[in-house]
């Protein structure tokens, strides 16, 4: 591993303590060998001024819900230190109290609360304490001969055995560095835990770091093998979106499913052992808030319902009881990654953020097994030790409320045409706001751009072509595993033309763009929706299907033709559990079909003022394509779940159509 320290970047730091501190904690941060998610920590004693203007010993550590990798100075709350170390001499302190005394000590009682393991580095002799749960050398400690290696390998290190973290971690520690001068250590490891290193020096406390590392990873290369196996599979979507499907049902909840196909993913998923290896535990206890104890195994070509999934559920029940005491509720029993055998692996969550988190643990832990296996053994902590961290309601409240739960579409997957602006743009964005990950499809290569934020994404596709339409689909299902809500609202107007001067060109693209790809479309997506989550078929009509006017045959009949296509789908499709339902907006003019100049000129036609045009309804109301959007969204939602074949007007009030 190497070191990024850079005496040029320090210098500007050199009378700022808590600057140097967030100098170092974030070149830890930037190797996620070293610390992953929130993971890991460091602290810094110094001297703070008081409210009165007294000058007080504090400890700057690090503060939950931040990361190293971005941490600044706010992440690291003030605490008393003389105070924070007598906590360290009591016998006993549950941790309630421990949250408590802890805040208490807070210079600002406003800062994030302290790290949990806050006691341990108030109680290091030491002015820089880095802690890391770096994969090498927590790696070797997973193993059967895990104590004889660490003992050989860092004779200048204190070796702890295993304990939870929290104030028992911090006792064995007091007690270990009153018999022992840690001193004459470079280092403390903690098995299956991590590491920490200190100095009065900034710079050494991470050089130490690195080079203990170092060490692990230099052994590991001579007594191991660190080059691993790879594979390539092709993969069957809709595989995958059974899988999504039965954790989802797991779950309680619609959850993404991000497939991990690299080489290196197949390569582990197609080793013989893998179901045995992949299944002793995760590399640290840490990681088990995030990922389980376990993943889920799951054969090449799933049976239906995909019984792996089941099986976890029933051992995850199994688990729960055979270490449970009075008090603990079971957290629910869906499995957050699987190994798909030949296929990768797959990571379970209601965002892509927590996707992302799973899927890197995912990556590390897979490391770390296949060389843990080849350096002598791959061996976890028992259960008990993964339950009671799973469990520990201090790691709990890590994952804090977790953003955007609650939300209707948390967790599903939606797909819109005609993203790149009015209706289409506007659905898109109710639908991210209400949790849904979401792709918009436009023949505009500006939909790339327009939707590059908040959960959405563009893809350029033509719907009157079945190559572009089936690549479109594709990229989505092996991007998110599955598909939940459709919406199809691409279309074109092109005004003016009566029947009698029709020309063939308006009718045929009218028809061919408003009417036939819709149907394509569905085509090609009903088959993933079937699989879905409260899967959703949205079509967006028009108020001209109930009250026509002359000058523009072809679109009406275009948008007739899809409001008896959903109409015939919502018959198809109920018993597959899909809704389907139909908007018809009217005069909605915040789209691309209408310049400033076509709506000045239509007002005029009236004899009204473009204001008063805009408002021309029963309701006197202006309509905007984010009320369509959000009208949309509700009807994807369970507001609407007894709802299909419906039509829903949002037009301000037609005296045509009521
Ligand atoms: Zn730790």
């Amino acid at each position: 591993m190497k070191s990024l320290w850079s005496d040029e970047e320090a210098n500007a730091f050199a009378n700022d303590d808590l600057a140097m501190r967030v100098y170092t904690s974030r070149l830890l941060g930037s190797s996620d060998d070293l610390v992953m998610h929130g993971g890991g920590n460091t602290s810094v004693k110094a001297t703070a001024r008081d409210f009165f203007g007294n000058d007080v010993e504090v400890l700057y550590v690090k503060g939950s819900g931040w990361d190293l990798k971005t941490i600044e100075k706010p992440g690291f709350p003030a605490i008393r230190l003389k105070e924070t170390r007598m906590l360290a001499e009591l016998d006993t302190l549950s941790d309630p109290d421990m949250t408590r005394q802890l805040r208490a000590l807070m210079l600002d009682p406003s800062a994030p609360s302290p790290s949990v393991e806050a006691i341990l580095h108030a109680i290091l002799p030491a002015k820089f304490i880095d802690h890391t749960h770096t994969d090498a050398i927590v790696t070797l400690s997973n193993n059967p001969r895990g104590d004889k290696i660490l003992a050989e390998l860092f004779p200048d290190c204190l070796v702890l055995p295993y304990i939870m973290p929290g104030f028992i971690l911090s006792r064995q520690v007091n007690e270990a560095i009153k018999r022992h001068d840690p001193g004459q250590y470079k280092g403390i490891i903690l098995m299956h835990h991590g590491v920490f290193t200190y100095s009065d020096a900034a710079k050494n406390a991470y050089e130490d770091m690195i080079e203990l590392v170092t060490r692990a990873e230099d052994y590991i290369a001579a007594h191991g093998e660190t080059k691993l196996p790879t594979a390539i599979y092709a993969v069957d979507l809709f595989d995958l979106a059974r899988i999504r499907k039965a954790v989802s049902n797991a779950r309680g909840s619609a959850q993404l499913a991000m497939l991990d196909q690299t080489p290196e993913a197949q390569g582990f998923s197609s080793l013989a052992n893998v179901a045995d290896i992949a299944t002793r535990g995760p590399i640290t206890p840490d990681h088990v808030i995030r990922t389980k104890r376990t993943p889920v195994v799951i054969s090449t070509k799933p049976a239906d319902g995909v019984p792996e999934v089941a099986q976890f559920v029933s051992d995850y029940k199994a688990y729960f009881e055979a270490f449970s005491h009075a008090g603990l509720q079971i957290l629910d029993p869906a499995p957050r990654f699987g190994i798909w055998r030949n296929a990768g692996s797959v990571a379970f969550g209601s965002s892509e953020k927590e996707c992302n988190i799973i899927a890197d643990i995912a990556r590390h832990t897979r490391w770390a097994i296949q060389t843990g296996e080849s350096v002598g053994g791959w061996e976890a902590l028992p259960a008990k030790d993964i339950f009671e961290l799973e469990y520990w309601v201090l790691e709990q409240a890590k994952l804090g409320k977790s953003a955007g739960a609650g939300k209707p579409h948390q967790g599903k997957v939606a797909l819109v045409t005609g993203a790149n602006s009015g209706i289409g743009k506007a659905a898109c964005e109710a639908l991210a706001a209400d949790g849904a990950v979401v792709v918009g499809l436009d023949i505009n290569p500006a939909v790339v751009s327009q939707l590059n934020r908040n959960g959405m994404s563009g893809i350029v596709c033509d719907l009157t072509d079945s190559k572009s339409v089936a690549a479109a689909v594709n990229q989505v299902i092996t991007r998110y595993g599955g598909l939940d809500i459709v919406v199809c609202n691409a279309g074109i107007f092109k005004s003016g033309e009566r029947i009698a001067d029709h020309t063939e060109h308006t009718w045929d693209q009218t028809i061919a763009i408003n009417l036939t790809a819709t149907q394509r479309f569905m085509t090609a997506t009903i088959p993933y929706l079937k699989l879905g989550v409260n899967p959703s078929l949205l079509v967006v009509g028009s108020r001209n299907f109930a009250a026509p006017g002359p000058g523009a045959a072809a679109y009406s009949v275009s948008k007739a033709g899809i409001t008896q296509l959903a109409r015939v789908a919502a018959l198809e499709l109920a018993a597959d559990g899909i809704r389907v339902n139909v908007v018809h907006p009217d005069a909605v003019f915040d789209t691309a079909l209408w310049t400033e100049d076509a709506l000045a000129r239509s007002a005029s036609r009236y004899g009204l003022s473009v204001e008063e045009y805009k408002t021309k309804n029963l309701l006197g109301k202006e309509i905007r394509a984010a009320d369509v959007g959000r009208l949309l969204s509700a009807l994807a939602s369970d507001i609407f779940g007894a709802t299909t074949g419906a039509q829903i007007p949002i037009d301000g009030g037609s005296d045509r159509v009521i």
